[in-house]
């Protein structure tokens, strides 16, 4: 039959009626671009995070951008980042002036630790970016008390609790979000968003976001244009209130593989007390690209997303420590075994069954 690796599409199918309204809507009102859609998002997604201020911007890459920039990061400083994530994680650091450092993420979570970070803090390290990576939950409240502010890289974890119920984005210093379509919250098209609870950061995300200026008078920051425009944010609200149930089958259909694949094949283990909402469900094996093979050959949606970390990438290069096997042990070989299997809000038993039985088959186990 074939399993989808992602799918994007059918969780929208019910809200079809809603979307087309929200979308005419915008059309007739003639504002398109931070107005009032956008900030009624803001408001809802804060509230929903548990947060204080929401900010649109234009994607989830300039979001890490922008909340450097907004934690006084520039030329000088060192920003330490997981190399085992997607590439925009460390890409959003050089725009700022400032150096990418790499940390080593844990085997069991593929999450960046207080002791990952740790051992590559330098006198220079201003901030830290870490990605609640596939929808784990990462312990930013074990990273901060080394004393350096995090960004929470929140692109895959929109609709994740964290432990005592709180939900990444609202954990740290300030958070980034990804609302491209393929993400556990997707609009229509580009979309991102920074979150914090300090008033003092949310208006300098403001400020940088529309050109460094607070009131289009005066430039205060060589800043972007990077805003968020009024059709993905009323696309956006429409989804908001299913995001949790999107979160839960998400979190169930991963309890489901991991029972399944007991004994086939490496399963990601959730974070003590977190309910991630798998964005990407990631399994791990010796023979990885084995059973890429095997799975594609039934139809089955698989991927390697990180074969060449992000240090080992020709741009990064200038920036990678001098024995990475050494220095990022976690890395090298997750990035070597790691396959994304079919996840989404919609996937059904029966497309994990088939999924679990093709893994069975090409593993011999
Ligand atoms: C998708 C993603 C981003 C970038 O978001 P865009 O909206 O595509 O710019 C950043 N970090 C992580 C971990 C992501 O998955």
């Amino acid at each position: 039959m074939g399993v989808p690796l992602f799918d994007p599409a059918t969780p929208t199918r019910p809200l079809r009626a809603e979307l087309r309204a929200a979308v005419h809507a915008v059309l007739d009102s003639g504002a398109f671009v931070l107005g009032p859609e956008v900030e009624a998002f803001e408001r809802e997604f804060a509230a929903y995070l548990g947060t204080s201020h929401a900010v649109g911007v234009a994607n989830g890459t300039e979001a890490i951008t922008i909340a450097l920039r907004a934690l006084g990061v520039g030329p000088g400083d060192d920003v330490v980042v997981p190399s085992f994530t997607f590439w925009a994680s460390a890409e959003a650091i050089p725009p700022t002036g400032a150096r990418p450092v790499f940390c080593d993420v844990d085997d069991a979570t593929m999450l960046a630790t207080a002791d990952t970070v740790r051992a590559v803090l330098t006198p220079q390290t201003k901030a830290v970016i870490v990605p609640h990576l596939f929808g784990n939950v990462a312990d930013i409240a074990a990273i901060e008390a080394l004393g350096v502010p995090v960004v929470e890289d929140t692109a895959q974890a929109a609709g994740s609790i964290g432990p005592d119920g709180v939900r990444p984005g609202a954990i740290g210093t300030i958070a980034t979000f990804s609302f491209y379509p393929s993400k556990n919250l997707g609009a229509f098209g580009d979309g991102g968003a920074v979150c914090t609870a300090s008033q003092e950061l949310a208006d300098t995300v403001r400020m940088l976001r529309f050109h460094g200026s607070r009131d289009k008078v005066d430039y205060e920051a060589v800043g972007y244009n990077s805003r968020l425009d009024e059709m993905q944010a009323a696309i956006l609200r429409v989804q908001l209130p299913c995001l949790d149930a999107w979160g839960r089958h998400r979190n169930l259909a991963g309890e489901r593989y991991a029972a399944a694949l007991d004994g086939v094949v490496r399963t990601p283990q959730a974070a003590a007390g977190a309910a991630p909402a798998w964005h990407l469900y990631m399994v791990r094996h010796p023979r990885a690209d084995q059973l890429l093979t095997a799975l594609t050959a039934k139809e089955i949606g698989a991927r390697p997303y990180y074969r060449t970390p992000i240090h080992a990438q020709a741009p990064m290069l200038q920036y990678a420590p001098t024995d990475p096997e050494a220095a990022l042990p976690v890395t090298v070989q997750a990035a070597r075994e790691h396959l994304a299997i079919p996840m989404s809000a919609v996937i059904t038993s029966a497309q994990q069954d088939e999924v679990v039985a093709a893994l069975t088959a090409a593993t011999g186990a």
